[in-house]
């Protein structure tokens, strides 16, 4: 047995996992998409990533980033380290993408903001 708690929506149902395989049953959950978590949780966890890339903008150090879709949970100290082998020198709009296809994983790191849109280059 496994207990879990649903992150879909903010109600965050305690779920009961049991058995494994394609014999799993999920009790707790108020709606069927806390079944679909449970399982896909059980089976192959994904989960999203929101930070922050460099620039070499002295005002914006930093920009929001995040991935396009949701990628397996470990995966994302993978993901992490490449995302901080990254320093923006150009300005990108919010949904441009900052990493594509990373990993091979077929998702995108995108820009999440217009911050750089402002900034002049360097040098
Ligand atoms: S089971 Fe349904 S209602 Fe409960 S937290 Fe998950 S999505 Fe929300």
């Amino acid at each position: 047995m496994t207990e879990l708690t649903c992150i879909v929506c903010p109600r965050g149902c305690s779920l009961r996992v049991d058995g494994e395989g394609d014999s799993i049953t999920v009790t707790g959950n108020a709606c069927k998409r806390g079944e679909a978590f449970a399982v896909s949780e059980m089976l192959h966890p994904m989960r999203t990533i929101c930070t922050t890339v460099r620039t070499s903008f002295p005002d914006a150090p930093v920009l929001p980033v995040r991935v396009s879709a949701e990628i397996p949970k470990d995966r994302i100290f993978d993901v992490m380290r490449e995302i901080k082998k990254v320093t923006l020198t150009k300005p990108v709009a919010r949904g441009e993408t900052v990493i594509e296809n990373v990993l091979g994983l077929s998702v995108n790191v995108i820009s999440e903001s217009d911050l750089l849109l402002h900034e002049k280059r360097e040098g």
